[in-house]
């Protein structure tokens, strides 16, 4: 509706907007700007990529994921939700997802030492629109040789709404990015529509438990249900399982007595600039409890 409303505007130029009253105007006019101001970000590459430490069972860092930033000249630092919605609705997500995977896969080749010897993932995120785009396979190829970034180290994070798309075009794609070495993890996971005949045929390496079950996992016996049967559908697939949003050491000890792999969250740190995770990788592993 939006859209449209802003087409018309568009084409039928400003003086036509005041058909839509006040509300809507203002919310058109920060629309525009905001998509105005993401073409310029874009154009001047304010995007950035804060890294926050994944864990595993011992509280060693075993990898990180890479969380868009915009560096706003003036507003500072905003978040993904304020970009990634309209980027999506816009297309401008196929250029900011370029960035973000030439940013990752440049700062992956400046680990190298670091994550070979500790056998580190970076994790990136992808819409299903930027997955579905054509020039996605070559995006990650080119990128990865440029830099010269070991592909074993990168990880695609997919959210299930993918799967409602072409489910073999989709595997195909998986599967050719595979065969470069990149490896593959479903984000948000139990919140979507996946299909379980689905899942068993996509190349993936890990599940990820969406902090919404691990949130309340300590209150809500549906959500510590629905975390221990991720994990065990994980183990069974013969896949890795990381729980997403942990900020408490119980809400770890109960995931990890369901056998979790791998933990991410608060507990262990926040998204943070590429030099803020060496730090991590040397700090002693948190207070794991009496084990
Ligand atoms: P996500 O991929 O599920 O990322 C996890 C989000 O949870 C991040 O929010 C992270 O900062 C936040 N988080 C981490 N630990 C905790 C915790 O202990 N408690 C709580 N309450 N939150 C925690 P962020 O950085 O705001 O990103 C939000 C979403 O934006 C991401 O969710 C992802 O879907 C999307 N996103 C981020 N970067 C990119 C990107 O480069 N490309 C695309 N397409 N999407 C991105
Ligand atoms: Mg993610
Ligand atoms: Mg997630
Ligand atoms: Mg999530």
């Amino acid at each position: 509706q939006a859209d449209l409303a802003m087409y018309q505007a568009k084409a039928e130029g400003r003086n036509r907007l005041c058909f839509y009253g006040q509300a809507m105007r203002d919310r058109l006019t920060a629309r525009t700007q905001l998509e105005n101001e993401l073409r310029e970000a874009i154009e001047a590459r304010q995007f950035i990529l804060h890294y926050q430490p994944q864990v595993d069972a011992a509280g060693r860092l075993i990898g990180a994921e890479a969380l868009l930033r915009w560096l706003h000249p003036r507003r500072g630092v905003v978040p993904p939700g304020e970009v990634i919605p309209i980027a999506e609705e816009t297309g401008l997500i196929l250029p900011i997802g370029h960035q973000v995977i030439e940013l990752a896969c440049a700062q992956l080749a400046q680990w190298a030492g670091m994550a070979d010897r500790a056998g580190l993932t970076l994790s990136i995120n992808v819409s299903a629109r930027q997955f579905r785009h054509a020039g996605f396979v070559d995006d990650v190829r080119t990128a990865l040789r440029d830099t010269g970034a070991n592909p074993a180290r990168l990880r695609i994070e997919l959210t299930e709404s993918m799967l409602l798309e072409d489910i073999d075009e989709v595997i195909e794609r998986m599967t050719e990015l595979r065969s470069l070495g990149v490896s593959f993890s479903l984000d948000d996971f139990g919140t979507g529509y996946s299909s379980l005949a689905y899942l068993k045929r996509l190349p993936l390496a890990e599940l990820k438990i969406d902090h919404s079950f691990v949130r309340d996992v300590l209150v809500d016996a549906n959500d510590a249900a629905i975390a221990r049967t991720i994990i065990a559908l994980a183990h069974t697939m013969g896949l890795e399982v990381i729980a997403e949003g942990v900020e408490t050491e119980a809400q770890r000890a109960l995931l990890a007595e369901g056998g979790c792999d791998a933990y991410q969250g608060y507990l262990f740190g926040r998204p943070a600039p590429a030099d803020e995770l060496p730090r991590t990788a040397r700090a002693p592993a948190p207070s794991l409890g009496p084990h």
